[in-house]
């Protein structure tokens, strides 16, 4: 079987892993994004919100943002494998080289490259809940394609998305609506719109069979239990973590200097669109640099 020669494998292709690879690729290298799924964008693809958070964006929602990201990184003929994923990573010591066993569905090709970055993103936590029509997990598409209305919420976490999205589900007129937080961390203009009596503090039980909450019965369960990374490489490389978020450098590198890490699957201090580019420019750049010096470091031999 032919081995196909990458500088860089880029694992996922959200906002990091697409960034990353559209530096690289314009500084020179080439770049192959491996993507789980059919299509570039990561989380963005599941948000149906207006993105205002993105400088020079206008406001464009997550899903027409991801098409964007879809239609530039082809323009710009970057390697993609969609709906791949990664069965086997090795490091020979040897050749300097990563060896890549990529799968997509029964059919199976290898690659080399140079670096490894890791950007596989985060994934809802369920709190052990099961996923059903009455139990929503994580915020996004689910939210917004579910009926609320007549119908009693209650919503599960004291973050962000909890209290963000009680506001979504508010629209849609339920019958009533309480959040039940452990401790509350959201911003203080989310909690500043929350109606007086609809905010519980403190522990909870629930009951997962009867979907009650301290005993009280309701028609839907939004749980908002924050994100878990996705470390797609721990079956093959044990990098150091940190709650389970992988850890880096300044400069994006993992415990093993040759895998980056960036975007959402790090222990970002503030994960957003705009971090997760950022953090893939950092990574991309220290590539140049480490990739660039050998090679003068050789011209360099050559020309004496
Ligand atoms: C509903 C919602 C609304 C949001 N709104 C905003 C907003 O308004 N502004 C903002 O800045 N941010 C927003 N965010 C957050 C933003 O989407 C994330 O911060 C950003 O997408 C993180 O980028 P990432 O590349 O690190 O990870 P992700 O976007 O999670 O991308 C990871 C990629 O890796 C892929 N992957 C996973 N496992 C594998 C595997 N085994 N092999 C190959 N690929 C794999 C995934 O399919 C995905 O494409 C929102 C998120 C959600 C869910």
């Amino acid at each position: 079987m032919k081995k196909s020669h990458y500088d860089v494998l880029i694992i996922g292709g959200g906002p990091a892993g697409c960034s990353c690879a559209l530096w690289l690729k314009h500084l020179g290298f080439n770049p192959l994004i491996v993507e789980i799924r059919g299509r570039l964008g990561g989380l963005q693809n599941d948000s149906p919100y207006s993105n205002g958070w993105i400088l020079g964006k206008n406001y464009l929602n997550g899903k027409a943002f991801s098409r964007e990201v879809n239609k530039q990184i082809k323009g710009e003929k970057i390697a993609i494998r969609f709906n791949t994923q990664i069965t086997h990573l090795k490091f020979n010591n040897k050749k300097g080289l990563f060896e890549i066993v990529i799968r997509k569905n029964d059919s199976i090709s290898e690659a080399t490259s140079e670096y490894v970055v890791l950007s596989s993103g985060v994934s809802p936590n369920t709190g052990g809940l099961e996923p059903s029509s009455q139990v929503l997990i994580g915020p996004g598409h689910l939210i917004e394609k579910s009926n609320f209305n007549g119908k009693t919420v209650a919503i599960l976490g004291g973050g962000d998305n909890a209290f963000e999205n009680y506001q979504f589900i508010k629209k849609q007129r339920p019958k009533s609506i309480k959040i039940f937080a452990r401790h509350v961390r959201a911003q203080f203009p989310f909690v500043k719109k929350i109606n007086k009596g609809d905010l519980k503090v403190g522990s909870f039980t629930i009951d997962k069979i009867g979907k009650k909450i301290n005993g009280e019965v309701f028609d839907v369960i939004v749980v908002m239990y924050g994100w878990h990374a996705v470390n797609v490489i721990s079956p093959f490389f044990a990098l150091k973590t940190i709650k389970g978020f992988v850890k880096t450098d300044l400069f994006r590198r993992t415990s093993f200097n040759r895998i980056y890490a960036i975007g959402e699957v790090t222990q970002a201090s503030h994960p957003c669109c705009v971090t997760a580019m950022a953090d893939g420019i950092i990574a991309a750049k220290d590539i140049q640099n480490r990739i660039d010096s050998k090679r003068v470091a050789s011209e360099v031999k050559r020309k004496l």
